[in-house]
């Protein structure tokens, strides 16, 4: 019997077509011709005011919280539920996390005690696209213009996703915010192995944001002939990717819709073969606002004890699902810093939330193998 691993990189085969060009031009540093294919891929694609190649979401995210200013002591409304660098970015600036719940029905911040956690000390609110489906952005948004805060989008996840606001009009996620943030991670959609992008969708980041990744000096200004000098201006770092990342990245770009109709089909047949299970454990619900983007598929058990069970069975016919996100408010390095208030359905996802294999080159027959396995849950014993 094969393996099926969670996730496995796809390669569309132009990648080291594109990497052999970006060497042989011979410029393999930061912002070269694949960066500005990039930049102006997206930028034409999803309307972005202005966006930047990083390094890593990770990056991004620091960059953001960066350019909002962050101080010591500055308030950040986040999703307990998440991956730690969207909350490491602003802990690295001394600001203190103000850690929020999920709904009950999906992973996503629950928008609606937001309001209640706010305080004049309330800097930003960073809700994360959990599974590329989004967040509810209006009520985020209005929220944030009535206290004066800033939104920043943690969209690792949500490349070529929606929002569809009361206004009728479908905006892509991460144009939204005042700042967002993508990753090209390899168990991302769209990859380059470790990659990341800063979007901009408040001009007034766009000068100083170039400056932070290029180590705090206006390098960008200078090599357009905006400045005859540069020099140190700002506080900074190397946030900027080589255009050799860049060249894989464009290799996906180009595949983007290819890539994204595949995800969408193997994302259908989960649904469609896992159906039948539902008093067995939850399939994702999207809201009526929001984009399927297969970034993932995930059920919901009933408890830890039936996850645990489920895996063990999986793994006897090697097949590996994964789960993630053990709650950070509880997490070793947190927990002591909490303000010690319940977060009652981010505990549950962390305890029974399975993501299965999802990728493009996942077979048919791998597929059955992985919905069959699930649907043995009903003989399965749950393990104490
Ligand atoms: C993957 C991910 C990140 C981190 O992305 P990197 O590019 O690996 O730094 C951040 N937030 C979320 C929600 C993610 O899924």
């Amino acid at each position: 019997m094969n393996i099926i691993p969670f996730n496995k990189p796809y390669l569309t085969g132009k990648e080291t077509v594109y990497i052999q060009e970006a060497v042989s031009a011979g410029k393999i540093s930061g912002d070269g011709v694949f960066t500005a294919k990039c930049h102006q891929f997206f930028q034409n694609r999803y309307g972005f005011k202005k966006v930047l190649l990083t390094t890593s979401c990770t990056d991004a995210l620091e960059m953001a919280a960066i350019l909002i200013n962050i101080q010591p002591g500055d308030e950040v409304i986040i999703p307990s539920y998440t991956f730690v660098s969207t909350v490491n970015a602003f802990v690295l600036r001394g600001a203190k996390i103000v850690f929020a719940d999920s709904y009950a029905w999906h992973p996503n911040i629950d928008a609606t005690k937001i309001e209640a956690l706010i305080t004049p000390r309330t800097k930003a609110i960073v809700p994360v696209h959990y599974a590329g489906a989004a967040c509810d952005m209006d009520l985020i948004m209005a929220i944030a213009g009535k206290h004066g805060l800033f939104v920043v989008e943690d969209a690792a996840q949500a490349i070529d996703s929606y929002y569809t606001g009361a206004d009728g009009v479908r905006r892509p996620l991460g144009s939204i915010g005042h700042l967002a943030a993508f990753s090209f991670h390899e168990t991302k959609n769209i990859i380059s192995g470790e990659g990341g992008m800063l979007v901009i969708n408040d001009e007034r980041f766009i000068e100083r944001a170039e400056i932070i990744r290029e180590k705090g000096t206006n390098r960008s200004q200078f090599f357009r002939g905006e400045v005859d000098k540069y020099g140190w201006v700002d506080i900074g770092s190397s946030f900027l990717p080589s255009d050799i990342i860049a060249a894989f990245l464009y290799a996906q770009l180009e595949n983007l819709d290819r890539i994204q109709k595949r995800r969408a089909f193997l994302w259908q047949q989960y649904q469609k073969h896992l159906e039948p299970m539902k008093s067995y454990f939850t399939l994702p619900v999207l809201p009526a606002y929001a984009t399927e983007n297969a970034h993932m598929f995930y059920i919901v058990c009933n408890s830890l004890e039936e996850r645990t069970a489920l895996i063990n069975n999986c793994k006897k016919q090697h097949i590996h699902p994964v789960f993630h996100y053990l709650s950070l408010h509880k997490s070793p390095y947190f927990h002591h810093r909490h303000d010690g208030r319940d977060l009652p359905n981010c505990d549950r996802f962390s305890d029974c939330l399975l993501r299965l294999p999802m990728y493009y080159e996942l077979e048919g027959d791998d597929q059955l193998r992985i919905t069959n396995a699930l649907s043995s849950i009903g003989e399965l014993q749950p393990v104490q």
